[in-house]
């Protein structure tokens, strides 16, 4: 008997919606690109339970006619190509003719509502478990409406996947934000129930969404940029060295009005930034890349996220150029670049306020020095029974104390420092620490979501702060880590972080988790060298600490080699 068999229609549209339609997001994605293909000049997006259970996307495109509307069903069903010839000239965003097929194919219904300028009246056409169930003409504008309901509701291996409405909703809200860069000659509006996330007018250029996607103050920073070649050109703006994130999420690469991850435009991009931000942080940056469309593949993967450019040598090389020349000419790296390690300095143990002063006072080197009273006429009893012996690799203490010789990992004892001073405050409720000034920060639609979404436990953590109008927020208190916080960009910084590791959220209850985040976030870094003075009083405060053997990460601190293990070294046993 034969093994091989046709798959039918239906299992073959599910296992191509596998490959498309990963979240609420990417049917998102998928109906606002075809609202964007039939010209439209304003795009309404409405979700519910962050999408899974309902999302809605109105434009005042060109509309499809009846019969139109029954074919952009079936798979590969689609206005924008008519042959293989065309994939070398593409100039939509879709192509495929599997999106809409696909959608209906993992979801209970879709209900579609359409007219074009020409036709008299419009038809609705209702999909059930991806076969058509109704037809009808009905009275509608002009333009399209499409509404999805339960997605995954029959697959349940992807229903168990998504994550909660509110991190649904930043995926969506990062998708509008995309094409709303790119696309700023169409106005957007999302909305779920009566909050709107994300909203922009039409425009003639990116710049109001730019504004709102990076705050006034980044956007000041950044530079634009042009460059050219044979069949292609370049536009974008980039971030100084002092608009940095902890992830490349800040970088928007486009290709052709497409959002795209390019490795040969993120690479020349990086290489710019070499040596002007710490290594691990990630500069803003939007750069949108025309070019013939025979010299790029889009067709390489199902959600057209990864396409193949040919000349890549030649733009990536004029990018790095172009880049490089604007961040010299723009932001003056020789001056933005001191002001991050400054952020390293202010790392250090400023916490007590005191820190400052000691460390200025005390420039002595660090190697190797027999410790004398670190300060004139302090208190010898508290210091540690260690004598140190100076720091190696500017990372490990290295002291002498009754057991031998001890090593101390500077980074670890500090987090174990801070993380317990942390826990201590926040069990006495009093973590909040009141800012001398509020201070205002500017946040991207997602991150709106999350401090709105998160307040209760940002608030319990310390945290107070309320919206000022737009995209700013006035924060008021912060965690008690000390002067760190004081700045708008620090508290926007660890705001990120929280953000970032998704520490924060409604079902995050642990406290331990974020208050090691903050520990960690003031910390002495490695890499540091440190005085004297400051060594001493870190050993001082970590004997001070309940477990002082390991980080709250449950690495170890300190190590101690003693007598017996240094005879086995030197093979005197
Ligand atoms: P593709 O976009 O790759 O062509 P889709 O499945 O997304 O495939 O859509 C199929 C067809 O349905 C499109 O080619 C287009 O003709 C039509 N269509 C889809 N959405 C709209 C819309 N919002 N306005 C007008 N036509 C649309
Ligand atoms: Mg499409």
């Amino acid at each position: 008997m034969a093994k091989i068999r046709l798959l039918d229609e239906d299992t073959i549209n599910k296992i191509a919606a596998g490959e498309v339609i990963e979240r609420p997001a990417s049917v998102v994605k998928e109906l606002v690109e075809n609202s964007i293909d039939a010209n439209a000049g304003r795009v309404l997006i409405e979700v519910k339970d962050g999408g899974k259970s309902f999302i809605k996307i109105t434009d005042d495109g060109c509309g499809m006619d009846a019969e139109d509307l029954t074919l952009a069903f079936q798979k590969h069903a689609t206005s924008k190509i008519r042959d293989a010839g065309d994939l070398e000239k593409i100039a939509t965003l879709g192509f495929r003719g599997e999106a809409l097929a696909s959608i209906a194919s993992v979801s209970r219904s879709v209900e579609v509502r359409t007219k074009t300028r020409d036709s008299l009246s419009g038809t609705y056409l209702r999909m059930e478990n991806g076969k058509i169930a109704e037809t009808k003409e009905i009275g509608c504008p002009v333009g399209t409406s499409i509404t999805v309901w339960d997605l995954f509701y029959n697959v349940p291996a992807r229903r168990k996947h998504l994550k909660g409405a509110e991190a649904e909703l930043v995926h969506i809200t990062d998708i509008i934000t995309e094409l709303a860069i790119i696309h700023f000659d169409i106005a957007f509006d999302l909305f779920t129930g009566k909050r709107t996330l994300f909203k922009s007018a039409k425009s003639d250029s990116w710049d109001d969404v730019l504004l709102r996607l990076f705050g006034l103050k980044t956007l000041q920073g950044m530079a634009a940029l042009q460059a050219e070649g044979r069949g292609w050109s370049i536009s974008g703006v980039v971030g100084d060295a002092l608009s940095l994130r902890s992830s490349p999420d800040r970088i928007f690469i486009f290709v052709n009005g497409r959002a795209v991850s390019s490795k040969t435009i993120a690479t020349a991009l990086r290489d710019a930034y070499r040596n002007i931000i710490p290594l691990g942080k990630s500069p803003m940056a939007v750069i949108s890349l025309e070019i013939s469309p025979e010299l790029v593949d889009v067709n390489v993967h199902p959600a057209k996220r990864e396409i193949r450019l040919l000349h890549e040598d030649e733009i990536s090389s004029v990018l790095f150029q172009r880049v490089a020349e604007a961040l010299a000419n723009h932001a003056k790296p020789a001056q933005a670049f001191p002001a991050s390690s400054g952020e390293l300095g202010e790392q250090s143990l400023a916490d007590q306020g005191t820190f400052g002063t000691i460390a200025q006072s005390c420039e002595q080197s660090t190697l190797p020095i027999e410790m004398g009273p670190a300060e004139p006429g302090q208190a010898n009893e508290e210091r540690p029974k260690l004598k140190i012996l100076g720091q190696i690799l500017k990372l490990y203490i290295v002291a002498v104390g009754e057991q031998g010789l001890v090593l101390v990992d500077q980074h670890a004892a500090a987090e174990r420092i801070r993380f317990e001073r942390l826990t201590k405050l926040y069990r006495s409720r009093s973590i909040r620490q009141e800012l001398a000034e509020p201070v205002a920060i500017e946040l991207s639609p997602s991150e709106q979501i999350m401090i709105t979404s998160w307040q209760e436990t940002l608030e319990d953590i310390g945290f107070e702060f309320s919206p000022f109008g737009g995209n700013t927020y006035s924060v008021r208190a912060v965690p008690a880590l000390g002067r760190r916080l004081e700045s708008a960009e620090a508290v926007h910084d660890i705001l990120r972080d929280l953000f970032l590791r998704g520490k924060v959220g409604p079902d995050s209850t642990n406290r331990d988790d974020i208050l090691k985040l903050l520990a960690c976030r003031g910390s002495i870094k490695s890499g540091k060298e440190l005085t004297v003075a400051e060594m001493n009083r870190l050993l001082q405060d970590l004997g001070e600490c309940d477990n002082p053997l390991t980080c709250p990460h449950g690495r170890p601190v300190m190590v101690v080699i003693d007598q017996n293990q240094l005879e086995r070294l030197f093979a005197r046993r």
